[in-house]
């Protein structure tokens, strides 16, 4: 008997769950993709035989290394860096560097996979990665990042390379970090390449990458909504976070007519019933990005808000939701209360932010649920327009990027419903998105042969 013949779901996950013990993010993100991918391949037996999602669901190599630096009252600080190459069938490795505390191998390993599905799905040649470390950013001083950045890329630049594998930002990594590893880079290897994206506009970065997460995820809700005929005039919106993605998803919901009534961090939320304007917007940016300050401020500068600590936000009634700050953030019960307030779509900025449990709360109401790896591929999508026009050594109109990005959208949503259309109306756009980004990558593996 072939080895594959008598594997189905269940048994797969169990031996996901027993090669990978200890990494309960990559197992559950594994598990959302193969629940749809077993129902798919029921009559392509090839998938099976070749073992592809065996192989997908097993990084090509997990690079991790120590990485010491001096903090500025002399003390030596040893973190972990991790690089999880996970797939490049279909181009380069690309993808994010994460700073954060919570960062471990189980985290990167889960957003390299996810990553590789959310870059096939842009149509753009782009593999699947992801790195990071568990170094916390939060109370360093400028100089000490500087030095946690240069000797992280110290490491790191002997497994990267611009037709190699990309990285670029993520949580906790943005332009400012992108900067001090890209002149690290450069000072080890003599070489100016377009080896990260997300860099500054006057060294080879590109218009509206900053952008392109939080609009991307927008316009990808702005295509659910029309498929029931309506738009964003007029809509409540609730997001978590306030960083990049959710301030730039707040921006756009506001320009196309929608009203934003919250925005978190990890001390709670604030819910502005008057709605978050532009300038409300801007204050949040400029307060948070650059001043490194916490939401709660927000009540102090704009009294008409109310702050609640240590909650999120998913109580407070709305039309649409976009969780845009980190994974599982948004649980089971969450999902229940969002649907039973009223909430028609939700579109998620951030990366695997709803449980298993809430997925499948989502999918059995059929409201319209996009997945991180659909509706957040705008960021990816736009570093992979960076890559052309570094590759071209040439830089493009933010008309033609604009338009780029929000065709790219749309060809997303349109592989979606491909795959994900289940008639009477109701699209399942998980089951759309990992069909689609599986079914590209797949059949990349399937003509190299065994590899
Ligand atoms: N970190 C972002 C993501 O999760 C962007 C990655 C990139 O631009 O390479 O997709």
């Amino acid at each position: 008997m072939a080895v594959t013949d008598h594997v189905d779901l269940n048994g797969f996950m169990e031996g996901v769950k027993k090669r990978n013990p200890y990494q309960p993010e990559f197992v559950q993100a594994v598990q959302e993709v193969a629940e749809d991918i077993f129902e798919f391949m029921q009559d392509k037996e090839e998938y099976h035989s070749q073992q592809i999602l065996r192989r997908i669901a097993e990084p090509d190599r997990v690079v991790s290394f120590r990485v010491c630096w001096e903090d500025d009252a002399g003390n030596i600080r040893v973190q972990r860096g991790w690089r999880v190459q996970n797939n490049n069938a279909i181009g380069p490795y690309k993808g994010g560097i994460r700073f954060h505390p919570s960062v471990t191998e189980s985290v990167l390993k889960f957003l390299a996979f996810e990553q590789t599905f959310k870059n096939a799905l842009t149509g753009l040649p782009m593999g699947g990665g992801k790195g990071g470390s568990n170094f916390n950013p939060k109370g360093k001083s400028v100089r000490e990042i500087m030095r946690f950045c240069q000797s992280f890329m110290t490491e790191l630049y002997r497994h990267i390379g611009a037709d190699i594998d990309v990285p670029a930002g993520d949580i906790g990594v943005g332009g400012r970090e992108i900067g001090f590893m890209f002149g690290q880079y450069k000072r080890i290897t003599n070489n100016f390449t377009g080896v990260l994206t997300g860099k500054g506009l006057e060294w080879g970065g590109s218009l509206i990458r900053t952008e392109a997460t939080g609009y991307g995820a927008v316009y990808f809700l702005a295509n659910m909504l029309a498929t029931k005929g309506e738009d964003l005039t007029g809509k409540t919106a609730v997001i978590s976070g306030s960083g990049n993605v959710a301030t730039h998803a707040a921006e756009k919901i506001v320009q196309l007519g929608g009203k934003v009534l919250t925005l978190s961090d990890s001390g709670g939320f604030i819910h502005d019933p008057d709605g978050i304007t532009q300038d409300k917007i801007d204050w949040v940016k400029t307060h948070k990005t650059h001043r490194r300050g916490r939401i709660e401020e927000y009540v102090e500068a704009f009294p008409g808000a109310t702050f609640h600590a240590g909650k999120t936000p998913w109580g407070v009634p709305c039309d649409v939701a976009l969780p845009c700050a980190t994974q599982n953030e948004l649980l089971g019960e969450d999902a229940k209360t969002l649907v039973a307030n009223g909430c028609r779509a939700v579109s998620e900025g951030a990366n695997m932010p709803t449980d298993l449990d809430g997925v499948h709360t989502f999918k059995h109401h059929k409201i319209l649920y996009a997945p991180g790896k659909a509706s957040n591929a705008g960021g990816v999508a736009v570093s992979g327009l960076e890559m052309s026009q570094n590759s071209e050594r040439r830089s493009w109109k933010e008309e033609e990027l604009q338009q780029m990005l929000k065709d790219i959208m749309s060809g997303i949503h349109n592989s979606c419903i491909k795959y994900g259309d289940q008639g009477g109306g109701y699209i399942d756009y998980v089951k759309g998105a990992n069909i689609a980004g599986f079914k590209k990558v797949a059949d990349a593996m399937l003509a190299f042969g065994v590899v």
